[in-house]
């Protein structure tokens, strides 16, 4: 079953760009921190300063696992050696609108206006910034000073996307069984020990008939058929979970692109969710033997460009940091 373009304002599309065009709820955050995928909470300094603590991949997350995928040596930098990442500004913006989005739902089905939404967008914007104070350097000058025009300037484009989000849906005639939901369900059998998959998906939506669509809001553009992959990945990821906790095949995934104005739509079969569980099951496998053999090797794409790591990556003639998990096999060949 291929994925449908239910609506196209004719943008020109473009692959996603992780931690940039996705645009998710968590994606401002630091990817280690952000999506608990290893084991050990990081832990408090004494000053309240916080301390990443190295440790085991616990669980796999979509991100986490599209990360693997596209590159084993980042994956290891952000789940294991948990190494901090910039903020970027259009993966913050991503934060708030999509905090808009869920807060807007509070509101009677009648009072969801656009005015309504984008009014909610400074305050979203205060909240995150007073969690997350590092965030204002991202409107501060060469020369340390607030950049009140640039802060402008993002709010107005963050603003641009939320009223657009009214032209691909409605949300006065939706009510979501649930907004920004956490879910976690066990894989049994997968490698050497148990995987757990989670993730937050941004809506789920359940029809009187009891069908279940899920719905991702994308603050990038909708990439083009070639790239779709990833999307896809991500939101049967989240059908598998879904349905292993339910009971029931989603009818409906549901990925809206604000940047460009799509709504691409695929409905999943059981057949293909099981091919996406045996395919994280090999993967996490992949995942626990270079954990153990500390082998996480460098893949190197255009991707690279938009990489935090190039300092410590062989590819670009960095060294990596010393591999902080003990090594329990040996590696292949040696
Ligand atoms: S620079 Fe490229 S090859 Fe190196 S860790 Fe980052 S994504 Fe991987």
């Amino acid at each position: 079953m291929g994925i449908a373009t239910e609506e196209s304002a004719g943008q020109p599309a473009e692959p996603s760009v992780p931690g940039v065009s996705e645009g998710s709820a968590g994606a401002a955050a630091s990817p280690g921190a952000g999506e608990a995928a290893a084991v050990g909470a990081p832990a408090e300094a004494a000053a309240g300063e916080r301390v990443r603590v190295p440790a085991r991949p616990a669980a796999l997350s979509p991100s986490r696992a599209a990360d693997f995928m596209r590159c084993p040596l980042l994956y290891r930098f952000r789940v294991i050696d948990k190494l901090p990442e910039k903020p970027s500004a259009a993966a913050t913006r991503g934060t708030v609108v999509h905090a808009v989005l869920e807060r807007l739902f509070d509101a009677p089905a009648a009072e969801r206006t656009p005015p309504r939404a984008k009014g909610l967008v400074p305050g979203e914007w205060e909240k995150l910034l007073a969690a997350r104070p590092e965030l204002a350097g991202l409107f501060t000058g060469e020369d340390g000073a607030h950049d009140a025009d640039r802060l402008a300037t993002w709010l107005a484009d963050a603003e641009r996307l939320v009223e657009r989000w009214f032209t691909l849906e409605d949300p006065t005639r939706l009510e979501p069984a649930d907004r920004e939901l956490y879910v976690e369900t066990v894989i049994e059998g997968a490698g050497a020990s148990a995987l757990t998959l989670r993730g937050f998906i941004d809506r789920v939506d359940v029809a009187p008939s009891g069908d279940v669509r899920i719905v991702d809001y994308k603050t990038g553009k909708a990439p083009a058929p070639q790239f779709r992959s990833e999307a896809l990945f991500q939101m049967t990821f989240y059908a598998l979970v879904l349905w292993r906790l339910r009971g029931r095949v989603p009818r409906r995934l549901q990925l809206v692109y604000l940047g460009s104005g799509d709504v691409l739509t695929y409905d999943p079969v059981e057949a293909e969710l099981l091919a996406v569980e045996r395919k994280l099951r090999a993967l996490w496998e992949a995942i626990e033997l270079a954990t153990d053999t500390g082998e996480w090797r460098p893949r190197p794409t255009k991707l690279c460009g938009w990489c935090d790591h190039q300092a410590v990556c062989p590819e670009f003639g960095g060294t990596p940091p010393p591999y902080p998990l003990p090594i329990v096999a040996p590696r292949a060949g040696g």
